[in-house]
């Protein structure tokens, strides 16, 4: 909760601090504000997703017992441990599979933002609109619930047998997931099944939104994505702070097979609960802990 309160604290000092310099930068140099805005985004996802990946990695290569001990399949290897060969090839598709993403994909999906605005920009840029703590937190609360609304319906479109072998297979080709994982989709997929979803919440709230605000939402989801996939469940994130929030683990079950036909829920749980798709999960889950207490 303290972490939480840090961030977002961290987040409204940077924005009051920094943008009217940004701002003052744009109309000394007349840069169109949906340029601005289309390029920074761009810029902003490319830089959080090769800064997880390397973080991630790093964490990888420690090896260290601080991290292990918070690995979800304890009994199972690392892949890259489990077989050299196969990791390296599954690592090169993984990373040309990314990259198709994150530099065509990516910036198609925010330019169909900016025409479905009008190339109008659907958030404000006004200093006086800078947002407070209490906006980033609703915000963000707001986009990541409703993004996953988006996210589970899609996914578990994704699941027809139809949709999962000619499009979600490539996902699910990581049976523990990793890092790298995270975006590693078939672009059909990751237009629609991701991006979308995540582009909802930005027009419903249009000019209600700072562009800065726009900015730490996106950082934020960027980087729990990838917490998400990252094969730990570290306790220390911030934003399973929330009521429902579907964690590490919960998607790692989906992917592992533990419930290959629930667990449909990225960031909240909510939906899988209304479908009742993710009992298994929780009936296994209280089934852990209890065997936790009595070790
Ligand atoms: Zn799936
Ligand atoms: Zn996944």
């Amino acid at each position: 909760m303290f972490f939480a309160y840090f961030i977002i604290s961290f987040a409204e000092y940077l924005g009051h601090t920094y943008w009217p310099s940004v701002l003052l930068w744009i109309e000394e140099n007349e840069v169109e504000r949906w340029k601005f805005s289309y390029f920074a985004s761009w810029g902003i996802y490319i830089g959080v997703i090769v800064f997880a990946n390397l973080g991630f990695a790093f964490i990888y290569w420690l090896n260290h017992p601080f991290f292990e001990q918070y690995k979800i399949l304890k009994t199972e290897k690392w892949p890259w441990k489990e077989n050299t060969i196969e990791w390296k090839q599954l690592l090169i598709k993984s990373i040309a599979l990314v990259g198709v993403n994150a530099l065509v994909i990516f910036p198609c999906m925010l330019y169909l933002l900016q025409v479905v605005s009008g190339f109008n920009t659907t958030q404000t840029f006004a200093i006086e609109d800078l947002p407070s703590k209490i906006t980033i937190l609703w915000q963000y609360i707001f986009a990541s619930y409703v993004d996953d609304i988006g996210f589970t319906l899609s996914h578990r479109l994704l699941h027809i047998p139809f949709f999962y072998k000619h499009v979600h297979k490539v996902h699910h080709s990581y049976t523990q997931a990793v890092s790298i994982s995270a975006t590693y989709a078939h672009p059909v997929e990751y237009a629609l099944g991701n991006m979308l979803p995540a582009g909802i919440p930005t027009l419903l709230m249009g000019k209600r939104q700072h562009f800065f605000t726009f900015c730490v939402i996106t950082i934020v989801r960027v980087i729990g994505t990838s917490t998400g996939h990252s094969g730990y469940d570290f306790p220390w994130v911030f934003w399973d702070v929330l009521p429902m929030r579907g964690t590490a683990k919960y998607h790692d079950y989906h992917h592992s097979g533990g419930d290959f036909s629930g667990n449909y829920s990225g960031a909240s749980t909510i939906i899988d609960t209304v479908w009742g798709t993710n009992k298994k999960y929780y009936r296994e889950y209280k089934k852990e802990m209890m065997d936790k207490k009595n070790d």
